[in-house]
């Protein structure tokens, strides 16, 4: 079994859709990236990648390459689950934190949840994602930006 740990921050912008594991999240503003920037999928592509110690997400797909302008996280995902099947490895288990003093994404997680299962080809169970505030303290309390943290268990 290998562990890997991920995090990912991206600024708030206006004229961006938000999308956080897969989901779009109903709010007036978005994560400016070079993706769609779902930070919750690349601090969990980070730690898959980790686990496997196959370095990060800005080196299998850089933000310099126009190939991922605007692109879809869910699809950098499903490739660095290839990555890991080629390697050898599966994933056992994840577990996903993203810190954001709004909107309250309750009402969103279970998506998230099957999504990212359906991604990960694992059982939804394997999946966890926990939101949390700061309390109003710090760029995420004080609403400019959005942060994830992931943790993930791989077998091979
Ligand atoms: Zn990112």
């Amino acid at each position: 079994m290998r562990i890997g740990h991920g995090y990912d921050a991206h600024r708030l912008a206006d004229g961006r859709l938000l999308v956080l594991g897969g989901v779009r999240i109903d709010y007036p503003q978005g994560l400016a990236a070079h993706s769609d920037g779902d930070v919750a999928i690349h601090a969990l592509c980070d730690a898959l990648l980790g686990a496997a110690a196959m370095g990060d997400i800005g080196r299998h797909f850089p933000d310099t390459g126009a190939e991922f302008a605007g692109i879809d996280s869910r699809v950098l995902l499903r490739r660095v689950v290839e990555l890991l099947g080629q390697a050898g490895l599966s994933v056992g288990n994840v577990d996903l934190t993203i810190v954001a003093q709004t909107p309250r994404l309750a009402p969103y997680i279970q998506q998230m949840r099957e999504h990212l299962a359906a991604d990960l080809c694992v059982d939804i169970g394997a999946v966890n994602v926990k939101a949390t505030t700061t309390e109003g303290m710090g760029f995420a309390g004080r609403r400019e930006g959005i942060a994830a943290y992931a943790v993930a268990l791989l077998e091979g």
